[in-house]
């Protein structure tokens, strides 16, 4: 036998099927996943999907008729039950299967709100499948009051989509500001005044107390005590990988399940990839929830199993869309000291450049294609440019390259070209 089973039919699953096939793979490809669906794109459910400009199939990652001409089984609607690691076997909700190696790429569940504070109620939706948007969309109509509950990038995306539909829409947000886990405060002014500007009302340092009404949620009650009316909720509070199914197998798990540099989980034979894995990075632990690195991830996962020995790099990048702003992020944030600012060539293009003591480590770019496409460079050259090149938006971002291709063994270059 020659087989991979792939748990979970996501974004990271379809990619680890599709490189084993392009890297020359002969045998068995299996792709479970208890969705009803094909892979399909999650980022435009809270964008063009949820806005009703783009339909079901339109989000599927491939045709149908690629994975049987790759030779890939994709067995849908079925769960993983079980891994017997000692058996090399998978108990579903349609049978027991062997393995020679198996991959979990069964991603993240989103966070509910307590059932305790009204999170049962009729219309209080999450947002994280095509399932979930095709609930949400009846109600989803011009006029309707929703309240969406938290201020990442979900929700503020949710929000941005309703208020374009002509929704009443209230965000509220427990952190004392939006964005706080995923991006600094200058980034978090822009898209509050951003929203602001389009009607949407948010209520930073604000929680929900509880939900309550006649079946269907109909009031929210907040920290500072004023009670919303609401037709819907929105509960974007984050989200977590499900590790029974590995922790019941008896993997190592942390935030995730942990995975070493080439996607190996602790047990022989078990590989992992996408939102559920954390895997080293930078001398520490992390997950990323983001289509590049499931791709990238998975992909990685897949050449090791083919026998490539190959460790994961990761270089993250994040996209988000929200009105006319399109958000492009490289790099990752954590352990910034300083920000800088950089106004762009465009009108209303403007990037904010994290810094961690002498390091760039990551760019949030709003409507500024140029410098983020030469911002990811240098990050995933490990090259830091001045700041104060960077703040002077007379300087073109593309000197920095230039500078970069004459001095690639320094640390330090300027936007002027001077290292
Ligand atoms: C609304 C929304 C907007 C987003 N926007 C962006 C964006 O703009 N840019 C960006 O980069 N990223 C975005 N993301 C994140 C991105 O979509 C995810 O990081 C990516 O989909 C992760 O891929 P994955 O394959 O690891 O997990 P998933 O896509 O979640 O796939 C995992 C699959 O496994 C299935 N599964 C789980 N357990 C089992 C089991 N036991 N048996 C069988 N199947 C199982 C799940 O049902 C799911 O279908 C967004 C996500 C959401 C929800």
């Amino acid at each position: 036998m020659n087989r991979v089973v792939i748990v979970g039919a996501g974004q990271a699953g379809c990619s680890a099927a599709l490189k084993l096939r392009a890297l020359g793979f002969s045998g068995e490809i299996i792709l479970i996943g208890d969705e009803p669906m094909a892979p399909y794109q999650r980022p435009p459910l809270s964008k063009a999907y949820l806005l009703g400009k783009t339909t079901a199939e339109a989000l599927q990652i491939r045709p149908l008729s690629l994975y049987r001409d790759q030779r890939i089984e994709l067995r849908l609607g079925c769960r993983v039950i079980r891994v017997l690691p000692h058996a090399r076997r998978i108990e579903t909700s349609t049978g027991s299967l062997d393995y020679d190696h198996l991959v979990l790429s069964i991603g993240a569940r989103p966070l509910r709100l307590d059932p305790a504070i009204g999170g049962a109620l009729g219309n209080v939706f999450t947002l994280r499948s095509i399932a979930d948007v095709d609930l949400i969309r009846p109600v989803f109509s011009a006029g309707s009051r929703l309240l969406v509950i938290g201020g990442g990038y979900v929700g503020l995306e949710a929000a941005a989509v309703a208020a374009q539909s002509g929704l009443d829409v209230v965000l509220v947000e427990m952190a004392d500001r939006i964005l706080k886990r995923v991006a600094c405060a200058e980034t978090a002014a822009y898209f509050r005044a951003l929203h602001a500007q389009h009607g949407v009302r948010i209520l930073e340092s604000t929680a929900v107390r509880r939900l309550d009404g006649n079946g269907t949620v109909a009031r929210a009650h907040l920290s500072d005590d004023e009670v919303l009316a609401t037709d819907l909720v929105i509960v974007g509070i984050g989200v977590k990988p499900d590790i029974a199914l590995a922790s019941e197998a008896g993997l190592k798990l942390g935030n995730g399940i942990e995975v070493d540099v080439f996607g190996r989980t602790s047990i022989e034979g078990i590989w992992a990839a996408g939102d559920c894995a954390s895997f080293p990075y930078a001398g520490r632990r992390i997950r990323l929830e983001s289509v590049p690195h499931a791709i990238d991830h998975a992909e990685t996962v897949a050449a090791n199993i083919c026998g490539a020995h190959e460790p994961y790099v990761a270089t993250p990048w994040f996209w988000s869309d929200q009105f006319d702003v399109k958000l492009q992020i490289a790099g990752l944030n954590a352990n910034y000291d300083r920000v800088v600012v950089r106004r762009g060539g465009r009108p209303g293009a403007i990037s904010h450049w994290y810094f961690g003591g002498d390091t760039l480590l990551a760019v949030d770019a709003m409507n500024d294609a140029r410098s983020y496409m030469i911002a990811k460079r240098l990050i995933a050259a490990g090259i830091t440019p001045d700041p104060k090149s960077v703040a002077d938006a007379a300087i073109d971002p593309g000197l920095l390259l230039k500078a970069y291709a004459v001095s690639a063994d320094r640390k330090r270059v300027s936007l002027a070209g001077e290292v």
